[in-house]
């Protein structure tokens, strides 16, 4: 069905706001089209492959550069989120589509993308670079490598961080989070402990 898709996106307008996974979200919904797991790799490494060189040269130098900062201070956790979204962005670069073939829900990954879009504009507006770096990190998270979109170890309150047991991931905040507007805390895999 993507290849459909794909004959599809090539002849779509492509402009700085629109990407390939935005395009075939749109044709998924007016033509009816089903995606899987690899299918939305594949769009989110051509995304990924089309980002700015420059942002992500800013990024690395920026990791290397940082000194390690208290344990549970807020630049703790922008260093441990900025490290982790870094780590799972070249993963899903070199990852491959094995395992890779589940049914992937549109009316979903829609709201998903509508949520992060609105997010961003209003946290981090006009920072286009940044946006879209962080759609394609969440998304793969969310729908492909199935992992939180917070890293484990990072503190969401004074003295709780996320965490996995028995491979279930835990997250102190999600009870809360959750019930903001527009929460990501909906479509990420951390289960709230009661
Ligand atoms: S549940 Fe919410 S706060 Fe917790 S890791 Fe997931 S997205 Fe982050």
């Amino acid at each position: 069905m993507l290849q459909n898709k794909n004959k599809l996106c090539v002849h779509i307008n492509h402009n700085i706001y629109f990407t390939e996974l935005f395009d075939c979200l749109f044709i998924c919904k007016i033509g009816g089209f089903h995606i899987n797991s690899c299918e939305l790799l594949l769009l989110l490494k051509k995304d990924a492959a089309n980002m700015s060189s420059e942002y992500l040269t800013r990024i690395t130098e920026k990791e290397t550069e940082d000194t390690q900062s208290p344990y549970g201070s807020l630049q703790y956790n922008i260093q441990c989120l900025a490290r982790y979204n870094r780590k799972n962005f070249f993963e899903l670069k070199e990852r491959d589509c094995t395992d890779l073939s589940e049914e992937i829900d549109i009316g979903k990954l829609e709201d998903f993308t509508f949520r992060i879009s609105k997010y961003m504009d209003e946290y981090a507006p006009n920072q286009r670079d940044l946006k879209e770096y962080t759609r394609i990190i969440s998304t793969y998270l969310t729908f492909i490598a199935k992992e939180p979109l917070h890293p484990l170890g990072m503190y969401v309150n004074e003295d709780q961080t996320i965490f996995e047991n028995d491979g279930v991931y835990y997250c102190p905040a999600k009870s809360k989070n959750i019930l903001e507007e527009m929460s990501l805390c909906k479509y990420c895999v951390c289960r709230a402990i009661s």
